[in-house]
């Protein structure tokens, strides 16, 4: 029986609708082959949003999104935005879609690919091998924490953020973190900074009374500044990392960069019920958007996240990964991936080449 999914796709700007087309393409020829039917209503949000109707996120897309089996998002934002008031930017709508639909779990994953170690800055022996899963928080923390803003203060301003987590919101994450290292090698490293914030101090207790329920799971905890060094000298020490919305904002993106290009990672955003965001870790790179010279495996990536993580479709899953896995060795790159002796190819060719070999 034909199985059918209604998805939300939310393309956003700069190169956003380049790879989102790439990945309707490639989701559409998994479809077929395996009798899935996606049904895709395409919505407004980030800059195009503003300018079309002055709001980041619109009712009607949070509406489309909470109406939906899974969301798959591109990315939001560009220069032409960046001076507009904080509630008009686009990254407020991205925020307000993971606060609306409760998204407080971000999963990326750090996966060396062995056709791309050399893309990566640092040395073969140091990052062949790394499989990182990387666990933020994603709607709590100093993202929006209260009080904040710019305030007078005679006759000086104070900018003022705040973060804090309630227990509750430590322990869900935590959850959801020990389960995702269960299923990995059994080792969760929570990143905190409970040696100077009160806020790391009552995360760092909250995980360890929850590590009593995971005894398969070898918990260890690690200061924010060193795990940014740790990930850079010895990356492989990592399985699963837990950390709250700031550290893993910026863990995240150094983890990202051990894989040698922000153009192959995807990310998951689950919530306890309803359906997940699923996007890319990059942004909407603004200096190459409308040229053909985006990389979209990691949007089509995030396809195959979305089927497995949002729609409990792992074999469509698997045969998006085979194919982007197959591509690279037919020796396709394009631009931020490309080394010596490669074949560079723009984003609408690195989507034909899949489509190829989903057709064989
Ligand atoms: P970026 O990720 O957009 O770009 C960083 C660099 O990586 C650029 O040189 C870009 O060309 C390159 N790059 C990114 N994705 C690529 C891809 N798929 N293929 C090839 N090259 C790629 O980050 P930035 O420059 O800091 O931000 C640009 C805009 O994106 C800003 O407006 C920012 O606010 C927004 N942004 C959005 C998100 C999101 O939507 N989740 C995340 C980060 C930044």
């Amino acid at each position: 029986m034909t199985q059918q999914f209604r998805i939300t796709l939310l393309p956003g700007d700069g190169i956003g609708p380049e790879i989102t087309a790439v990945a309707v393409d490639v989701l559409k020829a998994v479809g077929v082959k395996l009798d899935i039917q996606f049904d895709f209503t395409e919505a407004p949000i980030g800059g195009c949003a503003i300018d079309a109707t002055g709001n980041p996120l619109p009712d009607e897309t949070l509406e489309t999104c909470r109406q939906s089996d899974a969301v798959l998002l591109a990315a939001i934002g560009g220069y032409k935005w960046d001076s507009l008031p904080r509630a008009q930017r686009p990254e407020t709508g991205l925020l307000g879609l993971r606060a609306g639909l409760q998204l407080f779990a971000n999963l990326r994953p750090a996966t060396i690919l062995p056709q791309l170690i050399n893309a990566s800055s640092l040395k073969r022996d140091v990052v062949e091998g790394v499989d990182i899963m990387v666990v933020r928080e994603l709607t709590g923390g100093i993202y929006f924490g209260k009080p904040r803003g710019i305030f007078d203060a005679d006759g000086d301003q104070r900018g003022v953020s705040t973060m804090a987590y309630t227990g509750t919101e430590i322990d869900r994450i935590g959850q959801v973190a020990f389960e995702i290292a269960q299923k990995r090698q059994g080792r969760l490293c929570s990143v905190d900074k409970a040696n100077v914030l009160e806020v790391s101090q009552l995360w760092r207790d909250r995980i360890t009374a929850l590590s009593n329920n995971y005894s398969d799971v070898e918990l260890t905890h690690m200061y924010v500044d060193n795990a940014a060094m740790q990930l850079l000298r010895w990356p492989k020490q990592f399985d699963t990392i837990v950390t709250g919305n700031l550290f893993g904002d910026i863990l995240s993106d150094a983890a990202a960069m051990l894989t040698g290009s922000i153009g192959m990672l995807p990310s998951a955003s689950l919530g306890a019920t309803g359906p997940g965001v699923f996007e890319p870790v990059h942004g909407s790179a603004p200096d190459i958007a409308g040229q053909d010279k985006a990389n979209p495996l990691a949007q089509v990536l995030s396809a195959a996240m979305m089927l497995r993580y949002g729609l409990n479709q792992p074999k469509a899953a698997n045969m998006i990964e085979t194919a982007v896995d197959t591509v690279l060795n037919q020796g396709y790159r394009t631009g931020d991936i490309m080394a010596e002796g490669m074949t560079i190819v723009g984003c609408t060719a690195m989507g034909n080449a899949l489509l190829q070999t989903l057709a064989e």
